[in-house]
């Protein structure tokens, strides 16, 4: 593996660099470097101007409208964007329902729903799990029954990401009850606007609005919107969350959350002496900063075997369990260093629009939404015991 980079990539990262502060809303980069929930138009302003470069979807060959980055510059890319603040790139139309539709879709598919991905001017949402069915995902029951040149839905998904604000939801539905779990599942593509379709918010544990149920009552849709063959819909599933779970790693995010811990460590006192000096946190942070180097590399070596022609395997369960484990330590950690200032909930202050003056230090009233919200990182994108059965399966081959 070689890990330094050529003067083509060099200069690519300063393209990226120059692009991001010159595009950024300064306003969406505020909030993204001061912990605030993000609303809809944060969002979808960053992936516009991303879209307009064409660099939106930038896991995506040329072939399909994608830059066709190399993994050095994916890379690079995704840790410029990070360091720079920009917010994560929602990723249910670019990372997920988008490569599925390019890889099994039909022609008149691709042409009415890649070019609004890559622009984002349509914003997606993911319907897997249902009450039930989450690890055991085969086991779904929302039902889509034929009548005509439609089918109707009938069923409810749940744990559905930002389904308030999309527009359209792609959705894993039952279409054989009689044949093996997996043999009867289709993949179908709703428009969140259909009658019969009712989003119900579940709150976090930290307050915030980002999940929901989604409930379908007799939702007629017509059978052009199926992805792939009927009943054929568990190989888009399994294609799609090995997609998934490349990214969620988080490390770009993870050294950006270790910096800032670092800086709110320098300035907490201990006994009259920074915090950071303090010889018991000092190496807390180090066996985290460790953790994330190690981390970093071996999502470099999955890169560097990809850029080879390799397909990632296992490693991705790996880079999940661990990337999202050091995704929680970092807000412990950060629960630590600012004590009992974390204690008062201020929920206006993660907001827009409020005049609450924070108890303590303006970054002590995040410590404790951020602490419960991150608790989500080692249950979604299939649980660290799911991706540990992987690893034991196809790694130890137990
Ligand atoms: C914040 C958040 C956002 C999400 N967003 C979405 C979304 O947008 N769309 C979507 O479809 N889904 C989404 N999910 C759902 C997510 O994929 C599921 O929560 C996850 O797959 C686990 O399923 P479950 O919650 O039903 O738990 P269960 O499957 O009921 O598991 C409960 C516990 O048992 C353990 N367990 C289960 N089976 C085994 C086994 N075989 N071996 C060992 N342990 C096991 C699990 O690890 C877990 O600890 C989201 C979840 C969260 C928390």
């Amino acid at each position: 593996m070689d890990l330094a980079f050529t003067p083509e990539e060099q200069k690519f990262a300063d393209e990226v660099r120059a692009f991001v502060r010159a595009n950024l809303p300064a306003d969406v980069r505020d909030k993204v470097k001061n912990g605030k929930h993000l609303i809809r138009d944060d969002y979808m302003r960053w992936q516009q101007a991303l879209g307009k470069k064409g660099w939106l979807v930038y896991t995506w060959p040329k072939k399909h409208g994608g830059p066709g980055f190399t993994p050095a510059q994916r890379y690079i890319f995704e840790n410029i964007c990070a360091e720079e603040y920009a917010p994560g790139i929602i990723p249910f139309g670019t990372k997920m329902v988008g490569p599925v539709i390019y890889t099994f879709g039909t022609e008149a598919q691709k042409e009415k729903y890649l070019p609004a991905i890559r622009e984002s001017t349509v914003w997606w949402c993911q319907g897997y799990s249902e009450p039930g069915s989450g690890s055991d995902l085969a086991s779904l029951r929302t039902k889509a029954e034929k009548d005509g040149d439609h089918y109707i839905v009938n069923g409810s998904k749940t744990w559905n990401t930002m389904g308030h604000w999309a527009d359209w939801i792609f959705c894993l539905v039952r279409t054989d009850s009689k044949s093996k779990p997996q043999e009867g599942i289709s993949f179908l593509l709703i428009d969140m606007k259909t009658p019969g379709i009712t989003v119900k918010p579940i709150i976090m544990a930290d307050g915030g609005h980002e999940v929901n149920e989604v409930f379908f009552d007799n939702v007629r849709v017509p059978v052009e919107n199926l992805v792939g063959k009927e009943n054929e819909g568990w190989t888009c599933a399994k294609f799609l969350l090995a997609n998934e779970r490349l990214g969620i790693a988080a490390v770009p995010q993870s050294k950006r959350g270790v910096e800032a811990l670092k800086d709110i460590a320098r300035v907490e006192q201990d006994n009259g002496r920074p915090l950071i000096e303090n010889q018991s946190f000092a190496e807390k942070i180090a066996d985290l900063e460790i953790q994330v180097t190690a981390l970093e590399f071996t999502e470099l070596r999955v890169l560097s075997q990809m850029a080879q022609g390799g397909q990632p395997g296992a490693e991705v369960s790996g880079l999940k369990i661990r990337g999202s484990e050091i995704q929680q330590r970092i807000t412990e950690l950060t629960l630590e260093a600012v004590g009992e200032y974390s204690a008062p909930y201020l929920p206006g202050l993660l907001w827009q629009g409020t005049n609450e003056e924070p108890v303590g230090p303006d970054y002590a009233h995040l410590a404790a939404p951020r602490y419960f919200n991150t608790r989500k990182t080692t249950i979604y994108g299939g649980s660290n015991e799911i991706q540990k059965g992987i690893i034991s399966k196809m790694v130890l081959g137990l």
